[in-house]
């Protein structure tokens, strides 16, 4: 371990359990934004700043030469579901129990990580300001809201609006999304799309004087069972491709009423090499078949849309999708993450996470390399007694101090 971990051990162990006393469910992140911001202040981050969506971040500049690396996690929490179920425990205590383990929601997914990127950032902030050390480029931590989600809302607003506004740029992302201390460059990408089947109503003792929305619907459902998943090609690095049908809603849902509406939610789990149209127009090659034996026949499908709201009030409607990413393994980035951390004696393999993440915004969407490392183990997220190993944890943060070393040309002795 290094020296530099050993001194702030404890004191890591002690912010961990803090933020997770935090209950932070998303919409409800507040709390927990004004805790980093007050952490960043304290630390002497004067660039420190909560933005209208209720992201916190810190920025330490470099001299301009770059690389620019970017820490990132969310804030946001699942609910905790049955209390019961984390007994002895509780979801909030944050108790360590005989094994070294930190338990409590929120733990795993991600918080002790972001605790690990924020004493990270902290440790090269005292280098910077104690041995006059200079990074070459500008290190940035932030902290997001509404990840869980799975619409990126907190994430766009940060990337989109913040980071041009507050003229920051990042070169690299680090997120601190469950990994076992392996190194992960991407993901399936995911959505929801919502199918929808238009009828006419009438006095369901007649039925043939309507048209019954959820009969129009079968054969689609019969396309996406037996047909469309079939013809899916998979990645060899990323995984299969996936579709299948999550709900079903039939309106107005009454007696004595042939429905005239009918809504199918479908998750489709996809590749980079499948743009959102050519998913769409899948279904649209269907409906064009059917229309021409049925000419009653209407439907329509597209991304699920809602309306979200954040903590500070900021609205918007936002898409239910997570687009898949890949960061190049051969990237000089990549490389020299592989090679600090093997450096400290850890031995990561490339990975692909199952879940979707923010890295759909910020690799997906915008390009930026991202990968994904922390030693919280990935089987605990959205689960009763959700807990990090504590020593598992400390290597990671033995990798970060590491990784940026090597990223930013520091000799890692400053810290050992
Ligand atoms: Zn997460």
């Amino acid at each position: 371990m290094l020296g530099i971990v050993q001194k702030y051990k404890d004191e890591w162990i002690e912010f961990t359990r803090e933020i997770v006393k935090i209950p932070s469910v998303t919409g409800t992140e507040g709390k927990l934004s004004e805790f980093f911001l007050k952490k960043l202040q304290d630390i002497g981050v004067k660039e420190s700043f909560i933005d209208e969506a209720g992201n916190v971040a810190g920025v330490i500049r470099g001299k301009g030469e770059g690389p620019n690396i970017m820490f990132n996690g969310h804030l946001d929490t699942v609910p905790s579901g049955i209390a019961s179920a984390w007994a002895p425990f509780k979801p909030f205590d944050a108790a360590i129990d005989d094994k070294g383990n930190i338990i409590g929601l929120g733990v795993s997914d991600l918080k002790a990580g972001l605790a690990v990127q924020f004493y990270v950032f902290k440790v090269l902030k005292e280098a910077i300001d104690q041995k006059k050390i200079e990074l070459p480029g500008d290190l940035i931590f932030s902290a997001v809201v509404h990840e869980e989600p799975a619409e990126m809302l907190g994430m766009e607003y940060f990337i989109e609006k913040t980071m041009p506004e507050h003229n920051i740029k990042a070169d690299l992302v680090f997120l601190s999304e469950p990994s076992s201390n392996d190194v992960v460059l991407g993901h399936r990408g995911k959505i929801e799309i919502v199918v929808r089947t238009q009828g006419k109503t009438a006095h369901s003792s007649q039925p043939k004087l309507g048209i019954n929305a959820l009969e129009k619907m079968l054969p689609i459902m019969e396309a996406v069972f037996h047909k469309m998943g079939s013809q899916l090609k998979g990645d060899p690095v990323l995984g299969e491709s996936s579709i299948t049908i999550t709900d079903c809603i039939v309106k107005p849902g009454a007696m004595s009423i042939v429905p005239d509406q009918c809504e199918i939610s479908i998750d489709r789990r996809y590749m980079p090499d499948e743009p959102l149209e050519v998913i769409l127009g899948q279904f649209e090659d269907i409906f064009k078949e059917l229309k021409k034996n049925d000419p009653d026949f209407k439907a329509t499908a597209e991304p699920r849309v809602f309306k979200e709201r954040t903590w500070t009030g900021y609205e918007k409607d936002v898409k239910k999708y997570h687009p898949p990413w890949r960061t190049d393994r051969e990237l000089d980035f990549v490389k020299k993450t592989f090679k600090a951390l093997k450096d400290v004696g850890q031995n990561p393999v490339e990975k692909y996470w199952k879940f979707g993440t923010d890295g759909s915004m910020t690799a997906g969407i915008h390009n930026i390399p991202t990968i994904g490392y922390s030693g919280a183990e990935e089987k605990w997220a959205h689960q009763p007694n959700e807990q990090v190993n504590i020593n598992e944890m400390l290597k990671t943060f033995d990798g970060y101090v590491a990784i940026m070393c090597e990223l930013m040309g520091l000799n890692i002795n400053n810290f050992k």
